[in-house]
């Protein structure tokens, strides 16, 4: 990293990248949570649901993208191995046992809402003090706040259609 771009981060270096290293454990398990349910989902609107799982799981590697590139800008290195996904993640990991795309889509829901407060402490903690890595984490906010709603619409199709049928 430039000299100046450190120079205009004005929080804790080591406490910073080891926030974004959490972060990035979160986005990997919820890649492989959302890629694991994209293959297994089964039920109603089945091609509906994992369709939107796999293009969520391409999200999240993205963000993992996001997260990675700002940790080597700050001078710091990302988690290289699976095993610290489980020991740093902020909002865990659901198998999808129950392949069932009620159960699957609930899990997910879950992983998104606990992403959307997970980022939003990040900004509260950095504003101010970091644009770069703020702007950042802006975007993926925005990004698990659609996660969300994609989901939740998905729920109400298929409440809606529950009632239709019975
Ligand atoms: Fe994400
Ligand atoms: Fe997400
Ligand atoms: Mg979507």
């Amino acid at each position: 990293m430039g000299k100046i771009g450190r120079e205009i981060v004005q929080y804790d270096l080591k406490q910073l990248i080891e926030l974004l290293n959490k972060a990035l454990a979160d986005e990997w398990l919820a890649y492989v949570q959302y890629w694991n349910g994209a293959k297994v989902v089964v039920g109603p609107m089945r091609t509906v649901v994992a369709g939107e799982l796999e293009e969520h799981a391409g999200e999240e590697l993205e963000h993992a993208g996001m997260l990675v590139e700002r940790i080597i800008q700050l001078g710091g290195t990302p988690i290289l191995t699976p095993s610290e996904w489980m020991s740093k993640t902020n909002c865990g990991y659901e198998a999808p046992t129950d392949p069932f795309v009620v159960p699957i889509l609930k899990q997910n829901i879950k992983g998104e809402q606990c992403a959307i407060k997970t980022y939003t402490a990040i900004i509260e903690k950095i504003k101010g003090k970091d644009p770069i890595t703020t702007h950042i984490i802006y975007k993926i906010l925005a990004d698990e706040v659609e996660h969300e709603e994609d989901l939740e619409a998905i729920m109400v199709d298929i409440e809606a259609a529950k009632k239709f049928y019975d």
